[in-house]
C-alpha cells in the first residue's frame, strides 16, 4: 500500500453571509462534509460545475483557511492540532498550481528568482546548491538555461505554466493541488502539460488533487474521481469504474455531455435542466432533486448519504 499523504474526514466549510440590513444572516455550506484520501503517486480528480465547492476544497487542502467541521491529516498529522512550526512544515507539503499562470507569476521577477525564492525562505541551502536545484528542476519541466534570465511576459501560456509547475515543485511538496491547470491553454498544449504533470509524479511520487471541469482531462490523469454537487461529494471511486459505468444521475449527465472519439464509447445525451441552485437556499432532501430526471418523492424529503455501490461510493436513493 502506498504512503497516505492526505486524509480528509467530513471536511466542511460554512460561511456566514449578510443578506441586507433587516434580514438575518445566512449560512452558506460551501463545503458540506467530504471524506477522501490521497496516496503518493496518485491523482484524485475533483469534478463539478463552478460553485460546487471545488475552490473551497482547494483552500482547505492548502491550509489557507480552517474547516468549520471535520479533520484534515497531512502525512498523518492533524492540521487542526498542529503547532505553528508544524503548520509551516505542512503548508510546504501542499502547493498549488493555478488556472492562469500569468496572473500567478510575478511579472517583475525573472524565472530564476521566482524558482529560487521558496528555497531561500524555506530550505537551508547555499547559493550554489540553490542554483543547482533551480537549474535541475527547470530542465525537468522543459525550460532551457537561458529561460531562467527571462521574465514571465516573454513566454507563451504553456511555458508559463511550466514555470508555475516548477515553482510548485521546487520544495518537493509531496502534494500538489492543481486548479484547472490546463483550461486556459490551447488544446494543442494541454496534452504536453498533462504529460509533464504525470512525468513529475512518476519521478517525485507526488500526489495530485486535480480540479477540472473537463472530463477528457480527468480521464487522462486521474486514478480516482470525486464528483461534487453543491458542496458535497455525490460519487467517488476509481476512475475506470466511474467512466465505464457512472451511477449517480449527475455523474451520468456530466459524462453524457463529454464527446467521445470512439463510437462505442458514445452515450445518449442526458440534459440537466435548470441552473445550479443558490447555496444560500439549497433544495431540501437531495440538493439535485429539482434537476434530476430520476427523482422520486423520497428525494425531496431525505438527504441521501454516500454508500458503497458497485465498488464506489454514491449518494443517491435510487441507485
Ligand atoms: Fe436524483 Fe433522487 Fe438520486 Fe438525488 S437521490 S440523484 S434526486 S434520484
Amino acid at each position: 500500500m502506498s504512503e497516505l499523504l492526505l486524509d480528509a474526514q467530513d471536511l466542511a466549510r460554512h460561511y456566514t453571509v449578510s443578506r441586507g440590513l433587516f434580514r438575518p444572516k445566512a449560512t452558506v455550506k460551501a463545503l458540506a462534509g467530504v471524506s477522501f484520501t490521497l496516496a503518493a503517486k496518485k491523482t484524485l480528480a475533483v469534478v463539478g460545475e463552478s460553485g460546487c465547492g471545488k475552490s473551497t476544497l482547494a483552500r482547505q487542502l492548502t491550509l489557507i483557511e480552517p474547516p468549520t467541521r471535520g479533520s484534515l491529516k497531512i502525512d498523518g498529522t492533524d492540521a487542526a492540532s498542529a503547532d505553528k512550526a508544524t503548520l509551516k512544515r505542512l503548508r510546504q507539503r501542499v502547493q498549488m498550481v493555478f488556472q492562469n499562470p500569468f496572473a500567478s507569476l510575478n511579472p517583475r521577477k525573472t524565472v530564476a528568482t521566482t524558482l529560487a525564492e521558496p528555497l531561500l525562505i524555506n530550505a537551508p541551502l547555499s547559493a550554489a546548491e540553490r542554483k543547482e536545484r533551480v537549474e535541475a528542476l527547470a530542465a525537468k519541466v522543459g525550460l532551457r538555461p537561458e529561460h531562467l534570465r527571462r521574465y514571465p511576459h516573454m513566454f507563451s501560456g504553456g511555458q508559463r505554466q511550466r514555470i508555475a509547475i516548477a515553482r510548485a515543485m521546487i520544495l518537493n511538496p509531496g502534494i500538489v493541488v492543481a486548479d484547472e491547470p490546463v483550461s486556459a491553454l490551447d488544446v494543442s498544449i494541454q496534452a504536453q502539460i498533462l504529460n509533464l504533470f504525470m512525468d513529475l509524479q512518476d519521478e517525485f511520487g507526488t500526489g495530485y488533487v486535480f480540479i477540472s471541469h473537463n472530463l477528457s482531462v480527468v480521464e487522462h490523469v486521474a486514478d480516482e474521481v470525486m464528483v461534487m454537487y453543491l458542496g458535497a461529494a455525490v460519487e467517488i471511486g476509481e476512475k475506470k469504474r466511474l467512466f465505464a459505468a457512472p451511477l449517480h444521475p449527475y455523474t451520468r449527465a456530466l459524462m453524457s455531455a463529454t464527446p467521445a472519439l470512439r463510437k462505442a464509447d458514445r452515450r445518449e445525451r442526458i440534459v440537466i435542466h435548470g441552473e445550479l441552485p443558490s447555496p444560500l437556499q439549497p433544495p431540501s432532501g437531495c440538493t439535485f432533486h429539482k434537476r434530476c430526471p430520476l427523482a422520486v418523492p423520497r428525494c425531496i424529503a431525505e438527504v441521501p448519504q454516500l454508500r458503497e455501490v458497485d465498488g464506489r461510493r454514491v449518494a443517491c436513493h435510487v441507485v
